[in-house]
């Protein structure tokens, strides 16, 4: 099929928000009578799932700080929850267990989970949270953790295959997807809103424009010419350029997955934790003596997770060996850390640090100035939606998207206007010393 000349409603990137996007705009445009799902038109540059989508960890969580985002989290929990399988989505909770720092800030959480009506369990004491720990993983060992926030809701999806569940409902409301195209150009019309949309595979011409670009943001803003500075969300008479990159830092250890299971022989909810108690490799060697922050999960072929990202800065190789995807090569310090941090907190993990994975893993990410998404019209018929990487989790962004371009307001998507930044209402942080919360 030929790129069409014309789209009502182009839609940038077929990741988990263009496609999100795309879905629920094909449905509400038919169901509100405002026009057809072939009026939805996705392009992409290199694939569905090809971006930052498709190498995600895929951990759902609702365990955020600030209100906004846990109230958006909470809708996105309940489209995941929609329709599991087509979102491949495993629905195991999530267990955060941290030291004293994280401590304030997971109470915190817990209060407004039960405020909302969020199931979580708050635990706090280092013997009581062991003894939780105990009564899901008979082997949990690690010492001077003082709590757990149990979330009974979220856990993770199936990343490669929950985007294309995305894509193949998107076609079942008549959406159009297009693989190949890449946006090089916009021509704008006096108003400053966009009236052509360049490729390399020609012009298109539009009504409106989703930008779904997750990593590739920044450049996307740039031929939008947008400002590239905003002020500093901690010293406002400061400027800080709006966009850096992030270094995502996961991989896998290739052992039998079913190692990984619970006391009563279930999937096991996903893991994070928080410690600085120092780490040492299998021969006694000293690895990490600072506050560290991972995660994990049981893997289809593996046990799969991550660690603290690492700053790289306002500019990035985002497409690196040439494979039009964001992957970023974990290195050996990585598996040294993580694996010995694996085996400090459980023992079925001890002697697996030989085998892990050589295959490249992690990605980049982009992160705004105050490290919060910018969801909001960035000209008059262009809407962005920016997730500052929080977002794999954030399916149900689309769907407020689309109520927004069907003529409603969305209350969760305000907060994230990118007003916030000149009107110094950056989003509160928690003192916690990861970006986690
Ligand atoms: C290693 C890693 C692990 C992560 N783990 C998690 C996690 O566990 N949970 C979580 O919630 N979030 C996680 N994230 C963050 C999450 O993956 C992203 O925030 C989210 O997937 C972004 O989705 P998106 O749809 O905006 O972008 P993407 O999925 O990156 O899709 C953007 C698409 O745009 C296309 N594109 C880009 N430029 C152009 C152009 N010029 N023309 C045409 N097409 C273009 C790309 O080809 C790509 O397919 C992780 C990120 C990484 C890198």
């Amino acid at each position: 099929m030929a790129l069409p000349r014309h789209a009502e409603y182009l839609i940038i990137g077929a990741g988990v928000h263009g496609l999100s996007t795309a879905y629920h705009l094909a449905k509400y445009l038919k169901a509100k009578g405002m026009g057809r799902g072939e009026d939805v038109v996705v392009i992409d540059k290199a694939g569905i799932a090809a971006g930052a989508s498709g190498v995600a960890c895929g951990n759902v969580r609702c365990n955020y700080y600030q209100e906004p985002m846990t109230r958006l989290m909470i809708h996105c929990m309940d489209i995941w929850e929609s329709d599991p399988d087509y979102f491949a989505y495993n629905s195991v909770g999530y267990l955060t267990v941290s030291f004293a720092p994280m401590a304030e800030g997971l109470a915190a959480v817990h209060a407004r989970h039960k405020l909302l009506g969020y199931p979580s369990t708050f635990i706090q004491g280092e013997k009581d949270v062991k003894k939780y720990m105990q009564g899901i993983f008979y082997d949990w060992q690690a010492e001077k953790l003082e709590v757990v926030l149990h979330e009974h809701r979220g856990g993770h999806a199936w990343s490669k295959q929950a985007i294309h569940g995305l894509a193949i409902k998107a076609e079942s409301e008549d959406a159009q997807l297009f693989i190949g195209p890449t946006v090089t150009g916009f021509r704008f019309a006096n108003d400053g809103s966009v009236r052509v949309v360049e490729t390399d595979q020609g012009d298109i011409e539009v009504g409106w424009v989703v930008v779904a670009v997750g990593p590739w943001i920044k450049p996307m803003w740039r031929l939008l010419d947008l400002p590239m500075q905003v002020p500093d969300p901690r010293n406002p008479d400061q400027m800080v350029e709006l966009w850096r990159y992030l270094a995502l830092q996961e991989g896998e250890i290739e052992i039998n997955p079913y190692v990984h299971i619970t006391n009563d022989g279930r999937r096991p909810p996903l893991v994070h934790v928080d410690s600085d108690v120092p780490l040492y490799s299998e021969d006694g060697r000293l690895v990490w003596d600072k506050p560290w922050g991972i995660y994990f999960k049981r893997d289809k072929h593996s046990v799969q997770g991550g660690a603290v990202p690492l700053d790289i800065g306002p500019e990035a190789e985002i497409d690196p060996y040439g494979r039009r995807s964001p992957y970023y090569c974990v290195t050996d310090q990585f598996y040294d850390i993580w694996v010995a941090s694996l085996a400090h907190c459980m023992k079925r993990f001890e002697g697996t640090r030989k085998y892990a994975s050589r295959k490249p893993s992690g990605g980049i990410g982009a992160f705004s100035a105050d490290n919060f998404p910018i969801f909001d019209f960035m000209r008059p018929n262009v809407y962005v939606i920016a997730d500052s990487n929080h977002g794999f989790k954030m399916i149900g962004v689309g769907e407020q998207v689309a109520r927004i371009l069907t003529g409603e307001r969305s209350e969760l998507l305000e907060p994230f206007r990118f007003g916030r930044f000149e009107e110094a209402q950056a989003m509160p942080k928690s003192k916690a010393p990861f970006p986690w919360m």
